[in-house]
Protein backbone atom coordinates (compact mmCIF):
# COMPACT_ATOMS: atom_id res chain seq x y z
CA UNK A 1 0.00 0.00 0.00
CA UNK A 2 1.52 3.65 -1.07
CA UNK A 3 0.74 6.70 0.36
CA UNK A 4 -1.19 9.27 -1.56
CA UNK A 5 -1.67 12.98 -1.00
CA UNK A 6 -4.58 13.65 1.22
CA UNK A 7 -7.46 14.40 -1.52
CA UNK A 8 -9.94 17.19 -1.41
CA UNK A 9 -12.87 14.36 -0.67
CA UNK A 10 -10.94 12.73 2.26
CA UNK A 11 -9.75 16.24 3.32
CA UNK A 12 -13.94 16.50 4.45
CA UNK A 13 -14.06 12.63 6.19
CA UNK A 14 -11.23 12.20 8.47
CA UNK A 15 -12.26 9.88 10.90
CA UNK A 16 -10.47 10.77 13.83
CA UNK A 17 -8.26 9.81 15.91
CA UNK A 18 -5.14 7.84 17.23
CA UNK A 19 -4.55 9.28 20.24
CA UNK A 20 -0.61 8.60 19.98
CA UNK A 21 -0.03 10.21 22.97
CA UNK A 22 -1.76 7.17 25.50
CA UNK A 23 0.85 4.84 22.87
CA UNK A 24 3.34 6.86 24.54
CA UNK A 25 2.22 6.44 27.95
CA UNK A 26 1.52 2.81 27.54
CA UNK A 27 5.22 1.63 26.25
CA UNK A 28 6.72 4.20 29.35
CA UNK A 29 4.50 2.45 31.55
CA UNK A 30 5.25 -1.60 30.66
CA UNK A 31 7.38 -3.37 27.43
CA UNK A 32 3.65 -4.30 26.11
CA UNK A 33 3.55 -8.29 27.12
CA UNK A 34 0.20 -8.74 25.06
CA UNK A 35 1.79 -8.51 22.05
CA UNK A 36 4.92 -10.75 22.60
CA UNK A 37 2.79 -13.27 23.79
CA UNK A 38 0.84 -13.21 20.43
CA UNK A 39 4.01 -13.59 18.59
CA UNK A 40 5.13 -16.71 20.29
CA UNK A 41 1.36 -18.02 19.55
CA UNK A 42 1.81 -17.95 15.70
CA UNK A 43 4.54 -19.72 15.75
CA UNK A 44 2.27 -22.52 15.19
CA UNK A 45 2.96 -21.97 11.76
CA UNK A 46 4.73 -25.31 10.58
CA UNK A 47 1.78 -26.76 11.97
CA UNK A 48 -1.01 -24.73 10.50
CA UNK A 49 0.64 -24.63 7.20
CA UNK A 50 0.56 -28.67 7.16
CA UNK A 51 -3.67 -28.58 7.52
CA UNK A 52 -3.96 -25.96 4.29
CA UNK A 53 -1.61 -28.26 2.14
CA UNK A 54 -4.14 -31.12 3.08
CA UNK A 55 -6.99 -28.88 2.79
CA UNK A 56 -6.18 -27.15 -0.56
CA UNK A 57 -3.11 -28.84 -2.48
CA UNK A 58 -0.32 -30.82 -1.46
CA UNK A 59 1.74 -29.37 -4.08
CA UNK A 60 2.22 -26.46 -1.88
CA UNK A 61 5.01 -25.24 -0.20
CA UNK A 62 6.49 -22.72 1.80
CA UNK A 63 9.60 -20.62 0.81
CA UNK A 64 10.97 -18.14 2.14
CA UNK A 65 9.25 -16.19 5.35
CA UNK A 66 10.37 -13.10 6.64
CA UNK A 67 10.40 -11.68 10.05
CA UNK A 68 7.62 -10.57 11.87
CA UNK A 69 7.40 -7.47 14.54
CA UNK A 70 4.12 -6.22 16.08
CA UNK A 71 4.14 -2.86 18.27
CA UNK A 72 2.23 -0.03 18.82
CA UNK A 73 3.03 3.55 16.69
CA UNK A 74 3.68 6.41 19.31
CA UNK A 75 4.84 9.34 16.57
CA UNK A 76 4.52 9.51 12.99
CA UNK A 77 6.10 12.34 10.97
CA UNK A 78 7.60 12.75 7.09
CA UNK A 79 6.39 10.36 5.15
CA UNK A 80 4.50 8.50 7.93
CA UNK A 81 2.27 10.77 8.59
CA UNK A 82 0.93 11.41 4.86
CA UNK A 83 -2.69 9.83 3.98
CA UNK A 84 -4.24 7.17 4.08
CA UNK A 85 -2.02 6.26 7.69
CA UNK A 86 -0.21 2.80 7.07
CA UNK A 87 -0.93 0.11 9.46
CA UNK A 88 1.89 -1.50 8.76
CA UNK A 89 5.75 -1.33 6.92
CA UNK A 90 7.51 -3.71 4.58
CA UNK A 91 10.78 -3.65 4.88
CA UNK A 92 13.01 -3.31 3.14
CA UNK A 93 10.59 -3.15 0.13
CA UNK A 94 8.73 0.23 1.47
CA UNK A 95 12.55 1.59 1.01
CA UNK A 96 12.29 0.70 -2.31
CA UNK A 97 14.11 -3.04 -2.28
CA UNK A 98 11.89 -4.93 -4.23
CA UNK A 99 13.88 -8.31 -3.90
CA UNK A 100 16.01 -8.82 -0.44
CA UNK A 101 17.03 -12.34 1.23
CA UNK A 102 15.95 -11.11 4.62
CA UNK A 103 12.47 -9.04 5.05
CA UNK A 104 10.69 -8.06 7.78
CA UNK A 105 7.11 -6.89 8.07
CA UNK A 106 6.44 -4.07 10.79
CA UNK A 107 2.80 -3.97 12.28
CA UNK A 108 1.57 -0.97 14.23
CA UNK A 109 -1.52 -2.68 16.33
CA UNK A 110 -2.92 0.95 17.45
CA UNK A 111 -3.22 2.44 14.15
CA UNK A 112 -4.63 -1.36 12.44
CA UNK A 113 -7.23 -1.47 15.61
CA UNK A 114 -8.18 2.01 15.16
CA UNK A 115 -8.58 1.42 11.23
CA UNK A 116 -10.71 -1.28 11.98
CA UNK A 117 -13.17 0.44 14.50
CA UNK A 118 -13.44 3.40 13.28
CA UNK A 119 -13.98 2.24 9.67
CA UNK A 120 -14.33 -0.98 9.11
CA UNK A 121 -17.05 -1.99 12.21
CA UNK A 122 -18.48 1.49 11.53
CA UNK A 123 -18.97 0.77 7.63
CA UNK A 124 -19.18 -2.12 6.99
CA UNK A 125 -21.59 -4.04 9.60
CA UNK A 126 -24.15 -2.05 7.47
CA UNK A 127 -23.32 -3.64 4.51
CA UNK A 128 -22.07 -7.41 5.06
CA UNK A 129 -23.10 -9.77 7.81
CA UNK A 130 -21.90 -13.52 8.72
CA UNK A 131 -24.96 -14.87 10.36
CA UNK A 132 -23.56 -16.65 12.92
CA UNK A 133 -20.45 -13.63 13.44
CA UNK A 134 -20.14 -12.28 16.50
CA UNK A 135 -17.69 -9.67 17.12
CA UNK A 136 -16.29 -9.17 20.34
CA UNK A 137 -14.40 -5.67 21.03
CA UNK A 138 -11.77 -6.85 23.10
CA UNK A 139 -10.59 -9.48 21.18
CA UNK A 140 -10.60 -8.18 17.86
CA UNK A 141 -6.33 -6.95 17.64
CA UNK A 142 -6.06 -10.62 18.19
CA UNK A 143 -7.94 -11.52 15.11
CA UNK A 144 -6.63 -8.76 12.87
CA UNK A 145 -2.83 -9.83 13.62
CA UNK A 146 -3.32 -13.80 12.84
CA UNK A 147 -4.88 -12.90 9.61
CA UNK A 148 -2.45 -10.39 8.55
CA UNK A 149 0.67 -12.49 9.88
CA UNK A 150 -1.32 -15.31 7.44
CA UNK A 151 -1.39 -12.87 5.14
CA UNK A 152 2.28 -12.00 5.33
CA UNK A 153 3.07 -15.78 5.01
CA UNK A 154 0.79 -16.56 2.11
CA UNK A 155 2.66 -14.33 -0.24
CA UNK A 156 5.44 -17.03 0.20
CA UNK A 157 3.23 -20.09 -0.02
CA UNK A 158 4.18 -21.53 -3.64
CA UNK A 159 4.47 -24.82 -5.63
CA UNK A 160 7.51 -25.47 -7.59
CA UNK A 161 6.26 -24.49 -11.12
CA UNK A 162 5.04 -21.13 -9.61
CA UNK A 163 6.85 -18.08 -11.84
CA UNK A 164 4.63 -15.38 -11.20
CA UNK A 165 6.86 -13.42 -14.10
CA UNK A 166 4.79 -15.35 -16.73
CA UNK A 167 1.45 -14.22 -15.79
CA UNK A 168 2.86 -10.54 -15.51
CA UNK A 169 4.20 -10.45 -19.12
CA UNK A 170 0.32 -10.92 -20.00
CA UNK A 171 -1.18 -8.42 -17.61
CA UNK A 172 0.73 -7.14 -15.04
CA UNK A 173 -2.05 -5.07 -13.02
CA UNK A 174 -4.02 -9.05 -12.95
CA UNK A 175 -0.60 -10.57 -11.71
CA UNK A 176 -0.35 -8.35 -8.77
CA UNK A 177 -4.10 -8.18 -7.97
CA UNK A 178 -3.92 -12.33 -7.96
CA UNK A 179 -0.75 -12.65 -5.85
CA UNK A 180 -2.54 -10.43 -3.14
CA UNK A 181 -5.66 -12.52 -3.61
CA UNK A 182 -3.15 -15.85 -2.31
CA UNK A 183 -2.30 -13.94 -0.08
CA UNK A 184 -5.71 -12.80 1.50
CA UNK A 185 -6.95 -16.56 1.04
CA UNK A 186 -4.17 -18.33 2.61
CA UNK A 187 -4.32 -15.62 5.52
CA UNK A 188 -7.57 -16.66 5.89
CA UNK A 189 -7.24 -20.18 5.59
CA UNK A 190 -4.64 -20.18 8.23
CA UNK A 191 -6.95 -18.45 11.01
CA UNK A 192 -9.42 -21.47 9.78
CA UNK A 193 -6.46 -24.13 11.16
CA UNK A 194 -6.86 -25.88 14.26
CA UNK A 195 -3.36 -25.04 14.81
CA UNK A 196 -3.81 -21.50 14.84
CA UNK A 197 -7.49 -21.84 16.62
CA UNK A 198 -5.88 -23.45 19.47
CA UNK A 199 -2.51 -21.67 19.72
CA UNK A 200 -4.93 -18.09 19.56
CA UNK A 201 -8.32 -19.35 21.04
CA UNK A 202 -10.05 -18.13 17.96
CA UNK A 203 -13.68 -18.88 16.65
CA UNK A 204 -14.54 -19.55 13.31
CA UNK A 205 -17.37 -17.30 13.44
CA UNK A 206 -15.37 -14.36 14.34
CA UNK A 207 -12.57 -14.33 12.57
CA UNK A 208 -15.09 -14.60 9.29
CA UNK A 209 -17.22 -11.64 10.33
CA UNK A 210 -13.59 -9.68 11.01
CA UNK A 211 -12.30 -11.17 7.80
CA UNK A 212 -15.83 -9.84 6.01
CA UNK A 213 -15.36 -6.60 7.56
CA UNK A 214 -11.92 -6.18 6.39
CA UNK A 215 -12.41 -7.51 3.17
CA UNK A 216 -15.36 -4.22 2.50
CA UNK A 217 -12.88 -1.68 4.18
CA UNK A 218 -10.53 -2.85 1.38
CA UNK A 219 -13.44 -3.20 -1.21
CA UNK A 220 -14.89 0.34 -0.88
CA UNK A 221 -11.81 1.95 -1.44
CA UNK A 222 -10.83 1.70 -5.28
CA UNK A 223 -10.83 -1.95 -6.51
CA UNK A 224 -8.98 -1.02 -10.04
CA UNK A 225 -6.15 1.47 -8.18
CA UNK A 226 -5.09 -0.38 -5.54
CA UNK A 227 -3.85 -4.42 -5.68
CA UNK A 228 -5.49 -4.80 -2.05
CA UNK A 229 -8.75 -3.46 -3.40
CA UNK A 230 -8.61 -5.24 -6.51
CA UNK A 231 -8.22 -8.47 -4.54
CA UNK A 232 -10.92 -7.79 -1.79
CA UNK A 233 -13.26 -7.45 -5.03
CA UNK A 234 -11.94 -10.99 -6.74
CA UNK A 235 -12.96 -12.35 -3.28
CA UNK A 236 -16.50 -11.02 -2.86
CA UNK A 237 -17.33 -11.55 -6.46
CA UNK A 238 -15.85 -15.35 -6.14
CA UNK A 239 -18.17 -15.91 -3.08
CA UNK A 240 -21.39 -14.57 -4.51
CA UNK A 241 -20.71 -16.00 -8.51
CA UNK A 242 -20.41 -19.04 -6.75
CA UNK A 243 -23.28 -19.29 -4.47
CA UNK A 244 -21.31 -19.08 -0.88
CA UNK A 245 -22.74 -15.60 -0.57
CA UNK A 246 -26.21 -13.39 -1.53
CA UNK A 247 -27.19 -10.00 -2.03
CA UNK A 248 -29.71 -10.11 0.94
CA UNK A 249 -32.41 -7.62 -0.60
CA UNK A 250 -34.04 -7.53 2.24
CA UNK A 251 -31.10 -6.12 4.49
CA UNK A 252 -29.53 -4.32 1.72
CA UNK A 253 -26.61 -6.72 2.51
CA UNK A 254 -24.18 -9.33 1.52
CA UNK A 255 -24.95 -11.65 3.93
CA UNK A 256 -22.89 -15.81 4.03
CA UNK A 257 -22.17 -18.04 7.06
CA UNK A 258 -19.01 -18.56 7.97
CA UNK A 259 -19.31 -22.10 6.92
CA UNK A 260 -19.67 -20.87 3.50
CA UNK A 261 -17.37 -18.61 3.70
CA UNK A 262 -14.55 -20.93 4.50
CA UNK A 263 -16.15 -23.43 2.20
CA UNK A 264 -16.07 -20.87 -0.84
CA UNK A 265 -12.33 -19.60 -0.12
CA UNK A 266 -10.95 -23.53 0.35
CA UNK A 267 -12.51 -24.05 -3.14
CA UNK A 268 -10.77 -20.15 -4.32
CA UNK A 269 -7.47 -21.16 -3.04
CA UNK A 270 -7.94 -24.79 -4.86
CA UNK A 271 -8.45 -23.06 -8.29
CA UNK A 272 -6.05 -20.56 -7.91
CA UNK A 273 -3.37 -23.40 -6.67
CA UNK A 274 -4.18 -25.14 -10.44
CA UNK A 275 -3.83 -21.95 -12.56
CA UNK A 276 -1.67 -18.75 -11.29
CA UNK A 277 0.18 -21.13 -8.65
CA UNK A 278 0.66 -23.94 -11.30
CA UNK A 279 2.12 -21.62 -13.95
CA UNK A 280 -1.11 -22.07 -16.15
CA UNK A 281 -1.44 -18.37 -17.86
CA UNK A 282 -4.31 -19.40 -19.85
CA UNK A 283 -6.43 -20.45 -16.72
CA UNK A 284 -4.76 -17.76 -14.77
CA UNK A 285 -6.32 -15.43 -17.20
CA UNK A 286 -9.20 -16.65 -17.88
CA UNK A 287 -9.60 -16.46 -14.08
CA UNK A 288 -8.41 -13.10 -14.11
CA UNK A 289 -10.82 -11.76 -17.14
CA UNK A 290 -14.16 -13.41 -14.36
CA UNK A 291 -13.26 -11.76 -11.47
CA UNK A 292 -10.62 -9.19 -11.62
CA UNK A 293 -12.06 -5.86 -11.22
CA UNK A 294 -10.54 -3.83 -14.13
CA UNK A 295 -11.03 -7.06 -16.73
CA UNK A 296 -14.86 -7.01 -15.69
CA UNK A 297 -16.23 -3.26 -15.75
CA UNK A 298 -20.03 -4.73 -15.33
CA UNK A 299 -19.34 -7.04 -12.04
CA UNK A 300 -17.54 -3.45 -10.39
CA UNK A 301 -20.25 -1.42 -11.71
CA UNK A 302 -22.91 -3.66 -10.49
CA UNK A 303 -20.45 -4.62 -6.65
CA UNK A 304 -20.22 -0.38 -6.12
CA UNK A 305 -23.98 0.45 -6.92
CA UNK A 306 -24.67 -1.85 -4.33
CA UNK A 307 -22.01 -1.24 -2.01
CA UNK A 308 -20.55 2.55 -2.70
CA UNK A 309 -17.56 3.73 -1.86
CA UNK A 310 -15.60 5.20 1.61
CA UNK A 311 -13.42 8.06 1.42
CA UNK A 312 -13.49 8.17 4.93
CA UNK A 313 -9.67 7.96 6.48
CA UNK A 314 -8.05 8.07 9.80
CA UNK A 315 -5.82 10.58 11.61
CA UNK A 316 -3.34 10.86 14.31
CA UNK A 317 -3.63 13.53 17.67
CA UNK A 318 0.27 13.49 18.36
CA UNK A 319 0.61 16.58 20.99
CA UNK A 320 3.73 14.98 22.50
CA UNK A 321 5.94 18.28 20.98
CA UNK A 322 3.46 20.14 23.64
CA UNK A 323 5.16 18.34 26.39
CA UNK A 324 8.50 18.41 27.79
CA UNK A 325 8.45 15.15 29.74
CA UNK A 326 6.76 13.46 26.36
CA UNK A 327 9.20 14.90 23.86
CA UNK A 328 12.20 12.71 24.59
CA UNK A 329 12.21 10.19 21.72
ZN1 LIG B 1 0.11 -8.40 0.35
Amino acid sequence: MKNLAISSEMAKRITTVLKLSDAMRDLQAIKLPRLDGLLAQLSMLPKAFEEIRLLVDDQLRLTSIGGFKITNLVAAAGEANLYPKHFAYFLPEDEGVKYADRKRTVVFMNTYQALFKLISLEESRLRVSIIDGGVRASEIGKYLIAWFRGHDVGHSVMRQETDFRAISKVDRWASMVLQEVLADVFGFLLCSTKAWQTSLSLELSIACQIYAFEMLRYLRRAPREFPDAGAAFVQVQYLIDRGYAAFDSETGKISLSSTDMTTGMTMLAKELSRSVLAGDVLAAMEFANRYCPHLNAAALDKMSAFLGRSTHTLDYVQPIYKHGELSVI
